[in-house]
């Protein structure tokens, strides 16, 4: 999508708009609930975002196979979380996530975020720029979808 708007609806315990565009080179979005009306990338927003994104190909049986054979047991399901946001957010916003969208995305205290990089980090999941800047250290493949 080179220009354009992208509109969706999002179902979950209340129905939000969220809108998506491009602005130069950079990701607009807007989103109706609570935490998109304060400029937040919400949740919505990523629903949305990796809808747009993402459209992956039918996965035959024999991938679906190979992909629960070498089930990875490297991090936790709120690791792989991290992990996954820190994915989509780098590519939709085209920069690093760093720990305060870590922070506001998974409304955690800064110590609990600042652990759980920690951590990632102590086991080669992640790298940090001294800017703060997170990149991950995995491949697509081993990262779970946000949920
Ligand atoms: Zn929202």
């Amino acid at each position: 999508m080179k220009s354009g708007r992208l509109v969706a609806q999002v179902t979950g315990k209340q129905a939000y708009r969220v809108s998506i565009w491009i602005n130069g080179d950079r990701l607009g979005y807007v989103c109706s609930c609570p935490a998109g009306a304060d400029g937040d990338f919400c949740k919505h927003c990523v629903a949305v975002a990796i809808a747009w994104v993402e459209q992956p190909p039918p996965r035959t049986t024999s991938e679906l196979g190979a992909n629960a054979n070498d089930a990875n047991v490297r991090f936790t399901a709120a690791e792989g979380q991290c992990l996954a946001f820190v994915y989509y957010f780098t590519k939709v916003n085209r920069r690093a996530a760093t720990i305060s969208d870590v922070r506001s995305f998974f409304d955690l205290a800064q110590i609990a975020a600042a652990t759980l990089l920690d951590s990632l980090e102590q086991r080669r999941l992640i790298r940090r720029e001294p800017t703060g800047a997170i990149h991950l250290s995995v491949s697509r493949a081993e990262i779970p979808d946000l949920e």
